[in-house]
């Protein structure tokens, strides 16, 4: 999509979908035929990296669009799109399971995104539901603090270790934009059930199909 063309500039402009560039209805990311065009996945959890996920979508045409625009385009409303998928969609004794808990971002990125992708998901959902987010885990900000650790506690490489943060929820349901092998998923599953989870499953808007 051309930057001229971006929802987010366009405001005098009507506003445009993220899929197609063509016309959209006011605060829908998305056009009709794009939002109806997503490749919908199984109502059930797949095992990957040794963590239960569940996605309504697959990551491919509009839906990965949505996620471009809200991890590199600033368009945070796009957050509200893709909660209402999973939340129309999730396995009904999937979300009210425990309190969402938001894949951390490196805090590098943070800084020049200005917020966690997953965060603005998590939100979006707890704001349709009325479930709990719980801010509790961390990416630690430097590699460098990896140096000297086992190697088995260097759970996502150069992107930052992830560790909990203050008490863990005895259900943890993880929330991110998109899945491909599940391994962070499983980072931030490690290091939940290290500070006393008892189960952590995940959601995600879109997931990578075959690989
Ligand atoms: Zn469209």
């Amino acid at each position: 999509m051309p930057l001229a063309l971006a929802p987010s500039l366009s405001w005098l402009a009507p506003p445009l979908c993220w899929g197609c560039s063509g016309p959209a209805r006011r605060a829908e990311p998305l056009c009709g035929h794009c939002r109806g065009s997503f490749q919908r996945l199984a109502a059930e959890p797949v095992s990957l990296s040794g963590v239960a996920v569940w996605a309504p979508v697959a990551y491919a045409g509009p839906a990965r669009e949505l996620v471009r625009a809200l991890k590199f385009r600033g368009a945070r409303g796009v957050a509200d799109a893709m909660a209402a998928q999973i939340v129309a969609n999730a396995p009904p004794d999937l979300l009210p399971r425990g309190a969402l808990v938001p894949v951390p971002l490196h805090p590098r990125r943070l800084r020049s995104r200005g917020y966690n992708q997953a965060a603005e998901i998590a939100a979006a959902i707890a704001r349709r539901t009325g479930l709990e987010v719980a801010v509790r885990l961390a990416r630690s900000g430097s590699t460098a603090t990896q140096v000297g650790r086992a190697r088995a506690e260097r759970r996502v490489g150069p992107a930052g270790a992830i560790e909990p943060v203050g008490r863990a929820p005895t259900r943890v349901v993880l929330v991110d934009d998109v899945v491909t092998t599940g391994a962070t998923l499983a980072a931030c599953r490690a290091a939940l059930l290290g500070a006393g989870s008892a189960e952590v499953r995940a959601v995600v808007f879109a997931r990578t199909l075959g690989r």
